[in-house]
């Protein structure tokens, strides 16, 4: 049976998130916004958050942790996206990427890597697949031929993987002190046959920050190009230490479709409530705007979107965290949530009339904010609407259940 009540745990580290986000992220989130890309990331609210433990807590208690599993994440990251979406990303990101080292390491990898992340306030981490001229074909998919797709080079020399090429638009891109990267390994099959994950310090000599790229929304979570020129990396560093499609694929697409659709649900319900309240006090034709029956259709409309949303969303993370991870639901959740968020952040923006599309309120910023969310995380709109397509395709030929 599926439940909504939240466990004591789940409630306290709800109340947590909440209590930080409005303390420390709300009050300066209009003022990172409109900072110069390379000088907002903020430092200061990682290091505070870190403290609470909001940077670690993807990981099992064993490793320093406290093994949030994927509801609890998504019943925080609403908290903390509500008041800032570049945020709460930031600290989400070094979830997903420490579940990943946690998931895939070999043991030597986690004792080598995991203890330095969790002692270090100011430890912040990457994943890096796009480049320059392979975007979509990244997103599952695509399976490039030979020649074609992911270009970045690591090629085996003794004792040593040397990796050549770049990144872009990678997250935390300029701040990250470890990536977990996916190069080239044989270039001789197709590209999901052919590329590696490898653990990459951000001190490895050879490796250097490009472009820190400027976002029009979204800005305090940096992206930046990744160079890499003769970077050597130890064979121990192969993630999972073998060469090759990754088991944990699909489970970490799964894990990035619920985490992009909780924060986009965060900006929502932040917008939604921004409308309703300004809908209370503003005044027009005589009485409060939210009396106006066109308002209050407008509302209705907003309120069912946010609450289609975030009831699948729900029931996407239940199911990922209790049952099996469903990559076609996650999907499905992602494509809706993005897409209600859009609606009901420019929904929310045209009630407040002129003053809407003024810097100095934050309705303008949910907009921009979530724009950015059609644009990746899984990949666009299009591919994981494509993604879903194939999958229902197998299901059904395969005899399966299609739902
Ligand atoms: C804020 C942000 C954060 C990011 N963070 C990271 C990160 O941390 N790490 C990382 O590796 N990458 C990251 N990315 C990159 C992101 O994953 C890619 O931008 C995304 O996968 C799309 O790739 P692309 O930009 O190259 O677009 P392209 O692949 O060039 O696509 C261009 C257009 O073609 C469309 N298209 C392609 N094929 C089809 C088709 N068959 N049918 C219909 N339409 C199609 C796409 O939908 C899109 O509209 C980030 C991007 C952004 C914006």
């Amino acid at each position: 049976m599926l439940e909504f009540d939240l466990t004591e745990e789940q409630r306290a580290l709800q109340s947590l998130a909440r209590d930080f986000a409005q303390r420390e992220i709300q009050p300066v989130a209009l003022e990172l916004d409109g900072m110069d890309v390379r000088e907002s990331f903020p430092w200061d609210i990682v290091k505070k958050g870190s403290a609470l433990g909001l940077r670690t807590m993807a990981l099992p208690p064993e490793w320093g942790g406290v093994g949030a599993d994927l509801l609890t994440q998504s019943i925080m990251i609403d908290e903390l996206a509500y008041a800032d979406m570049s945020c709460c990303k930031i600290f989400s990101q070094c979830w997903k990427v420490s579940r990943h080292l946690y998931m895939a390491g070999t043991e030597d990898q986690k004792n080598r890597y995991i203890p330095s992340f969790v002692e270090d306030d100011t430890f912040v981490l990457g994943q890096a697949i796009t480049e320059p001229d392979v975007g979509s074909d990244n997103s599952g998919y695509y399976d490039p031929p030979a020649g074609q797709g992911l270009a970045l080079r690591a090629e085996r020399q003794g004792d040593y993987f040397v990796l050549n090429g770049m990144k872009h638009m990678i997250a935390n891109g300029p701040v990250a002190k470890l990536f977990v990267v996916t190069a080239r390994t044989d270039p001789t099959v197709s590209q999901n046959n052919g590329v590696s994950r490898f653990i990459v310090p951000s001190d490895t000599p050879g490796f250097s920050i490009g472009r820190i790229h400027d976002k029009f929304g979204f800005r305090a979570y940096p992206n930046a190009e990744l160079i890499f020129e003769d970077v050597k990396i130890p064979v121990e560093d192969l993630l999972g230490g073998k060469e090759g499609p990754a088991s944990e694929e699909t489970y970490m697409r799964t894990v990035g479709s619920i985490e992009s659709s909780s924060h986009t649900m965060g900006v929502a319900r932040a917008a939604f409530d921004a409308a309703v309240k300004f809908a209370n006090e503003r005044v027009q034709g005589g009485k409060p705007i939210i009396q106006h029956q066109a308002v209050q259709n407008t509302l209705a409309e907003l309120y069912v979107a946010l609450q289609a949303g975030r009831t699948l969303l729900w029931r996407t993370a239940w199911t990922s965290t209790y049952k099996e991870p469903d990559a076609a639901l996650a999907g499905a959740c992602k494509v809706f949530c993005a897409e209600a968020t859009r609606k009901i952040t420019q929904g929310a923006m045209e009630l407040f009339g002129g003053v809407g599309v003024m810097r100095d309120l934050p309705v303008q910023k949910y907009v921009r904010d979530s724009l950015i969310m059609l644009h990746h995380a899984g990949g666009t709109q299009s591919m994981v609407k494509l993604k879903i397509g194939k999958t229902l395709e197998s299901r059904y030929q395969q005899g399966l259940p299609v739902v």
